[in-house]
Order: C-alpha cells, then structure tokens, then sequence
C-alpha cells in the first residue's frame, strides 16, 4: 500500500493514483492548502479557458475566492453557481438550473465543471457534467470529511426524485481531484463525525493499521495520512469492481441496518449515526453467528462511541426488520449483509438468521 502513496517533500501532502476503466486514470491530490494550487494543477491538461464552479453557499463564503484567484492566477476565467447547502438542492431542477448557466457561459466539451463543496455538491455537479453535451471534464474538490473519504471516490454521481434518495444518476469518473484538508478546519463536528463513521467503516473492511491508529489518535482529529488510507481502502475496492457487480458491496457494511434505522427514524438520525448503530450491528450480527471473536465486535463498538458516534437506537426491531426486506439492496427478499471476520475482513452476501438479527436489534436498543 505505501507503494502506492507517493509523498511530497515536505511530508504533508500524498498523491494517490486512481485506475478507472475509461481513461486509465487520474490523481486524487491531498493536502493542507491544496486548493490555492488548483489552478497550477489544471494547467497543461488540456481543458480551454472555461472552468465552471459549482458551489453552496456556506462553502462559497468560505474558499470560492481562493479557488477562483488560484484559476485565475493560471489563465482560466472561471465562473460560478452557486446553489443552497443541504440535501433538498440534490434535485432535477437544480440539474436544470446547471445546464442553463453552463450554456450561457458558453461551456462546451473542452471546458471543465468543479464542484467545490461536500457530496451534495460533489453528486449534482458532477451529474450534471457526466450529463451536458454527453459529459464535460470534471474536477472535484470535496471540502467534507466524507466527501474526500468516500463520495468523491468512485464515480457514482446523481440527485433525488421526491420518492427517494440518489434514484437517477450516473457513472462519472474525475479528471483530478484536489482534497484541500485546511477546509477540515472549519467543517462542524458534526459533520467531521458523518465522515469519521465512513472512514471507521473503511479501517473495518480492510484496514486493520488505520483501525489500531484511530483506537490511539485524537478522536477530533483526523490528519492527511488517515485520510489517505481511508480513500485507499475505497480507491481499492473501486478499482477492483467500478460498476458495483460484487466486492463494491463490502462498502455497504453497517448500511443494512443503517438505511432501516434512518428511515425508520424519519431521517431524524443523520447517515453517519445510522451508519454508526449499523457497524455495531454488523459487529455483533457477525461474533453472534461465530463468524468471527467477540473482542472483534466490542473493539468496533469502543472506538465508535471513543470518537463520540452513537452506538444504540431507540427504534422497533420488527419496524427495522421491514424496512430492511422493503430495502432496494435485498435480494429475493433475503436481506443481504457484510458480516465481519476480523479488523480488516469483511464478507459480503451474508443471511442471517431473523431470530439472530431480531435478538441484536433488541440488544442494541435503549
Ligand atoms: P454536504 O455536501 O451537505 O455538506 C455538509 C454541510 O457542510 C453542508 O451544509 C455544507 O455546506 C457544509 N460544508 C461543506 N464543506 C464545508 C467546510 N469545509 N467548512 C464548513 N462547512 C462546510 O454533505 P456531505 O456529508 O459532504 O455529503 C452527503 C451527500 O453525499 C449525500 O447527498 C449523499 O447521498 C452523498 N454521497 C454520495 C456518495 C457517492 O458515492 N457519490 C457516497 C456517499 C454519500
Ligand atoms: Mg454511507
């Protein structure tokens, strides 16, 4: 893995090659103040003058400025939207609204769409440009724990419908992607925990040493070099099956429940909490059914609750357990889970037992 890791001189900022099926590849860029050299790093690819920037409003406030004199600084005369933080902007319409500021601008297939933000940005302006004239180039620049660790990371772009969640969509890989880790700084807690919840999953699937590097760390603190072994673990399990036809399904480890528990909770639980009561889940789904030690399980249920996730819900076990067969990932109706064998080995197309997982979602409840 350290092969793969290419650090700069000063230590602080790692390249980290990607393989995708289309074009061979590209860079995902990482580093403290990486932004104010995004224009350096988008010199010589080939795109014309025209970079688009696509934004919220908080981000906005806080770094445009900086990426538009860094582009502005390497020749590019960019331009930007900017659409409203939070979820309810993931939609067709704001879809719409992009195409048409792309066309006044006068974008066309040699220009360039940069989503600067978290993975509301990140998912509909990345749609939006695998979408315009049949994809234009696209460059992330995820400024949120969990877009850096996880949605910037695979290609998966989309918005959606009133009936549910990222319903439409498509398969858009980056030109680069520039992860700015100084915009940590300013992200709320509560949002570096959504992506801790990711990058925790992460270390379970296939990292044991980023694992025993959070159960020591700071809990607040998540450095350029944990961030970088948690895109590794996405960036290798992508590699391995872009079009999510079989290892891509080891992500999904504590989302089974997750998904149940967020719905059944009227997404009054965020992602990451739910996410959280998921793993937990999953741990003791697994060390129940033998699959692996009972020290596995409580390690993953210590180092949740040490960085300050939840690791008990207050929901029905039979509701979760309806939510779970009415889940678009079932299969058959069977419900499909990533059980654990150890930190660092998961399993994916997993049954269990419903008395099993009925006895684990009545532990867990409060
Ligand atoms: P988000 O984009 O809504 O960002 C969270 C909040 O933080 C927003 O209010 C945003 O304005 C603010 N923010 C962003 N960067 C900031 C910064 N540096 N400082 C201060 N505030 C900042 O949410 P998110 O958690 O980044 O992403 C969630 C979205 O990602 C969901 O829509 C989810 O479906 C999607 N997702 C996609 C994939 C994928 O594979 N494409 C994977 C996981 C999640
Ligand atoms: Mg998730």
């Amino acid at each position: 893995r350290a092969l793969n890791i290419v650090r700069d001189v000063d230590g602080s900022s790692q390249f980290i090659p990607v393989k995708t099926h289309d074009r061979g590849g590209y860079t995902i860029v990482l580093g403290p103040e990486m932004l104010r050299t995004a224009g350096t790093m988008l010199r010589d690819r080939g795109i014309s003058s025209k970079c688009m920037v696509v934004t919220d409003d908080v981000v906005a406030d806080k770094y445009l400025q900086i990426l538009l004199g860094s582009l502005k600084a390497s020749g590019f005369n960019p331009e930007a939207c900017i659409i409203r933080s939070g979820e309810p902007s993931k939609n067709l319409s704001e879809v719409q609204k992009l195409y048409e500021a792309f066309l006044k601008y006068g974008l066309d297939r040699s220009g360039a769409v940069i989503a600067l933000g978290g993975g509301v940005v990140g998912d509909l302006a990345g749609f939006a440009a695998a979408t315009y004239m049949r994809g234009v180039h696209l460059v992330q620049c995820p400024t949120t724990l969990l877009a850096m660790v996880d949605s910037s990371v695979g290609g998966k772009t989309g918005v959606d419908l009133p009936q549910g969640k990222n319903l439409v969509g498509a398969f858009k890989q980056p030109l680069i992607t520039i992860a700015d880790t100084a915009c940590l700084q300013t992200l709320p807690h509560k949002e570096f925990l959504m992506g801790m919840a990711e990058s925790i999953k992460h270390a379970v699937i296939r990292d044991p040493e980023l694992f025993e590097h959070f159960e020591k760390a700071n809990p607040n603190d998540s450095g350029v070099e944990s961030i970088a072994q948690s895109i590794r673990v996405k960036v290798d399990t992508v590699e391995q099956d872009p079009f999510e036809s079989g290892l891509r399904e080891t992500l999904n480890l504590g989302h089974t429940v997750g998904h149940a528990l967020e719905k059944c909770s009227n997404y009054s639980l965020l992602h990451g909490e739910a996410v959280s009561i998921g793993l937990v889940a999953a741990a003791r789904l697994s060390s129940e059914t033998g699959l692996c030690e009972q020290t596995v399980s409580q390690r993953v249920e210590a180092l949740l609750e040490r960085v300050g996730l939840p690791v008990r819900h207050t929901m029905d076990p039979q509701e979760l357990v309806v939510a779970m067969t009415s889940d678009k990932k079932t299969r058959d109706g069977q419900i499909r889970f990533v059980l654990i064998r150890s930190i660092g080995e998961v399993q994916y197309g997993c049954s269990v037992a419903s008395g099993v997982l009925l006895h684990v979602l009545s532990e867990l409840r409060v």
